[in-house]
């Protein structure tokens, strides 16, 4: 058995070092780019959404590789994630990519010993013993957790740092050492050096950067090649960038939703009551805890069914409310200009506003927006 599975954010290359660790034999996907597009685009359903192509993408990459078995985590909804792997399978199938499949959904969907069975499943044929598993999968969580935190860090420090190149190219550093090293510990301990790195860039003094809290679709803030590298655009540009999903929330979501009673959980309180798939209700709840930021920027997937929901309550909070909120659409076509384009002109928005409100007239006229009468 090789098992493989679809990238999600930093989850797939944490997985394949526990997988390595624990001796498993497994084809890693390879990095999101136009080839797997490419190929989920020529045998996916044409309106489907984009993650599902770059899966379908990855999938057949690896299968061509040799790999025979795909492990992959699934939570039900109302969207297609509810039926996600089941479309998956079906596609692939057909198109003569056929793999066994090992479905993690959440204990309270499948009960925890259909569960446990399956994790089991995963290691079949192999000689790795429980406590093996659960230390090094136990690592690996500790590993997603540290790397989402420095992340996070830099990207809300980037408009702080007299440089922001610095920090884009510390979260790239990080990403591609962590690639190189071998075990679960050496990847910790090159977070703890990055971490001192973070700290000691210079800082800009009284530096009063304009903070976007970056929502939406989980795929899209996730997956670099999915989004333009919008975080780094936003970086580049001396913004303090709060993004809301990354594997961290989605552990946590996923946990509490499979351990706590419904009046116990804490996320999608407000917003949109119904339930309407994907995370969109978590996006909507997200954006009206009222946060100190300037500006939102939202995006989704074409196709993407939930956030097409979220986008007109959002316009909705626009009008009535006046939240400054920019939607980006990703779609199949290549080239991040026009994206660059939006972004620059909102963020030139948000600072103009801020000097408005500030009574900034010499920086109004510096924008060359507004007389200065
Ligand atoms: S949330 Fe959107 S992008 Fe994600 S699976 Fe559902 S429809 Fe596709």
């Amino acid at each position: 058995m090789t098992v493989t599975f679809p990238n999600f954010g930093p989850a797939a290359l944490v997985l394949s070092k526990v997988l390595r660790e624990l001796g498993v034999s497994h084809i890693a996907p390879r990095p999101n780019d136009e080839e797997a597009l490419r190929l989920g685009i020529r045998f996916s359903p044409e309106e489907i959404c984009i993650p599902f192509k770059y899966m379908v993408g990855n999938l057949i990459k690896a299968y061509e590789e040799g790999a025979d078995t795909v492990l992959m985590a699934a939570t039900s909804g109302p969207c297609r994630l509810g039926e996600y792997c089941e479309l998956l399978k079906v596609v692939l199938d057909r198109s003569g990519y056929e793999f066994n499949w090992i479905v993690f959904e959440t204990p309270n969907v499948i009960g925890m010993r259909e569960f446990i069975r399956r994790i089991k499943s995963g290691f079949a044929g192999t000689e790795v013993k429980a406590h093996r598993a659960a230390t090094s999968v136990a690592k690996g969580l500790f590993l997603t957790f540290a790397m989402d935190r420095l992340k996070g860090r830099t990207e809300a420090l980037a408009g702080y740092i007299t440089t922001p190149y610095k920090a884009v190219r510390l979260i790239n550093d990080v990403e591609r050492e962590i690639e190189d090293c071998p075990d679960l510990w050496g990847s910790l301990r090159i977070i703890s050096k990055y971490k001192k790195v973070l700290y000691e860039l210079k800082r800009v003094p009284k530096a009063d950067p304009i903070r976007i809290l970056l929502v939406g679709e989980i795929y899209t803030s996730m997956e670099r090649e999915a989004n333009g590298g919008i975080e780094e655009t936003l970086m580049m540009m001396g913004c303090s960038v709060t993004k809301h999903m990354d594997m961290t929330w989605w552990i946590r979501h996923t946990a509490g939703e499979a351990v706590l009673p419904k009046a116990l959980r804490r996320n999608d309180r407000k917003g949109i009551i119904c339930e309407i798939g994907g995370y969109g209700k978590a996006t909507v709840s997200e954006i009206l805890k009222g946060k100190k930021i300037d500006g939102i920027v939202k995006i989704m997937p074409s196709g993407c069914m939930p956030e097409i929901v979220t986008k007109s309550y959002c316009e909705m909070l626009q009008e009535e409310k006046g939240y400054r909120i920019l939607h980006l659409i990703y779609d199949e076509m290549s080239g991040n200009a026009g994206y660059e384009t939006r972004l620059e002109a909102f963020v030139d928005m948000l600072e103009r506003r801020r000097d408005v409100l500030a009574g900034n007239r010499h920086r109004i006229h510096k924008h060359g927006l507004c007389n200065d009468r």
